[in-house]
């Protein structure tokens, strides 16, 4: 059991007022709260580390490149990847994908297709898509069932001759679905198709074992579990890695330069060009080391507990529908409430002291699928409590009932 009170005096924000009432933070999906203890290393890296990372002698710069390659090592152990070359940092979830697609995009060939899923966040739709304007690459979605479950023999029917890559949704930003990653995975390398995992959502809520998933690339972002903004990781195979080109040029990442040629630094270098946030990714080892001193199970129960008490308490509530109903879900319930826009929905409930997400959470085309502009988000992290979710399904029937 976790002991929520102590959790909760971790962060600060959580004692905090909105439009005079207590705040109800319910929008972990779009980044999660950061502990005391993350916030700490940040500003000893600001107080005593504040130097560039792998160029200088000096002792700071030494003690601050230790640090991040410490967290190489930690985020390693926490993804079970096979070796430290196999990680790269990043800006986020976004510059992992972008350079999957734009370094894999330099190897791709007019009418090649690459296969997405309808409930893909933007970031797992434009980057390829621009490769697309590049190679007139073709793009295919794969489709979901009214409940929010990918059309799995419509997946496997979409492999053809010219599939030169899969790139999928672990756990949806909408729908909450977690979608069946290995299986989908294990198709497409039958077809000899990579596979890149869009984790953003997963790695704060499930344990994560790159061994047994098997995937070729995994993404993740910092800053929605529970640590720094500013930092993401890219996973990838040590072979795929060594077989995609540069993605950005710069210091860092060379061997050699000189105007004839330059050769380029060994992995995970290779793709990290520029200084990188050396002080995020810091304390990025911290909020790893935080949640699984929480415990990854601990954690998935508490909120599996939330969860079916948020989806319970809002399916009573006169004509609301939920997006979203799989039986393997995660913490976050999409739903509107009869014809309730949900940004009038979100700017009442704010006014509550309740801070969830409105719109289309960058998922237009899944928006599109259900025939709805934007729906409400309410999405839970650890630190919630029943209370905090009964006050919620309270408020939004009050705020129905003023339309
Ligand atoms: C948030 C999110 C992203 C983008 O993450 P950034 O941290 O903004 O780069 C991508 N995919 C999913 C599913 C997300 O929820």
């Amino acid at each position: 059991m976790l002991d929520l009170k102590k959790i909760r005096a971790e962060y600060p924000i959580l004692g905090r007022t909105v439009e005079g009432r207590p705040l109800v933070y319910l929008d972990n999906a779009a980044t999660s709260l950061t502990p005391d203890c993350v916030v700490k290393v940040i500003n000893e890296m600001y107080h005593c580390h504040k130097a560039n990372v792998h160029r200088g002698v000096h002792t700071l710069s030494q003690e601050a490149t230790d640090l991040v390659e410490a967290t190489r090592e930690k985020v390693r152990q926490h993804i079970h990847a096979q070796s430290i070359e196999e990680i790269v940092f990043t800006r986020g979830t976004t510059e992992s994908i972008n350079l999957v697609a734009s370094s894999l995009g330099d190897m791709l060939q007019h009418g090649d297709e690459i296969i997405l899923t309808v409930m893909e966040h933007h970031s797992n739709i434009v980057p390829w898509q621009l490769i697309g304007r590049r190679k007139r690459i073709r793009i295919r979605a794969v489709p979901i069932s009214d409940d929010g479950q990918l059309d799995l023999e419509a997946y496997e029917d979409m492999f053809t001759e010219n599939t030169r890559f899969v790139a999928i949704a672990h756990v949806s930003n909408v729908l909450g679905t977690v979608n069946p990653v290995k299986q989908m995975i294990d198709i497409a390398h039958r077809h000899d198709v990579p596979v890149l995992i869009d984790g953003a959502q997963a790695a704060p809520h499930l344990a994560l074992d790159m061994q047994a998933m098997d995937c070729d690339f995994y993404a993740l972002s910092s800053h929605k579990m529970y640590g720094p903004t500013g930092v993401g990781v890219l996973y990838g195979k040590r072979q795929w890695l060594e077989k995609l080109p540069p993605y950005q040029g710069g210091g860092e990442m060379i061997g050699h330069v000189s105007f004839d040629n330059t050769t380029f630094a060994d992995l995970p270098f290779k793709f990290e060009a520029g200084t990188p946030d050396y002080v995020g990714i810091a304390a990025l080892a911290q909020a790893i080391d935080y949640i699984n001193e929480l415990g990854m199970d601990q954690i998935a129960a508490h909120e599996h507990e939330l969860l079916q008490a948020l989806t319970q308490g809002l399916m009573e509530i006169d004509g609301t529908r939920i997006f979203g109903s799989a039986p393997e879900k995660g913490a976050v319930v999409s739903f509107l409430v009869r014809d309730i826009n949900s940004y009038d929905m979100g700017l009442l409930l704010d006014k509550l002291g309740f801070a969830v997400r409105t719109g289309h959470h960058c998922a237009q085309p899944l928006m599109a699928r259900y025939g709805v502009t934007g729906m409400v988000r309410a999405s839970l992290a650890f630190y919630n409590t029943l209370d905090e979710v009964h006050a919620f399904v309270a408020a939004v029937r009050r705020v129905a009932g003023m339309f």
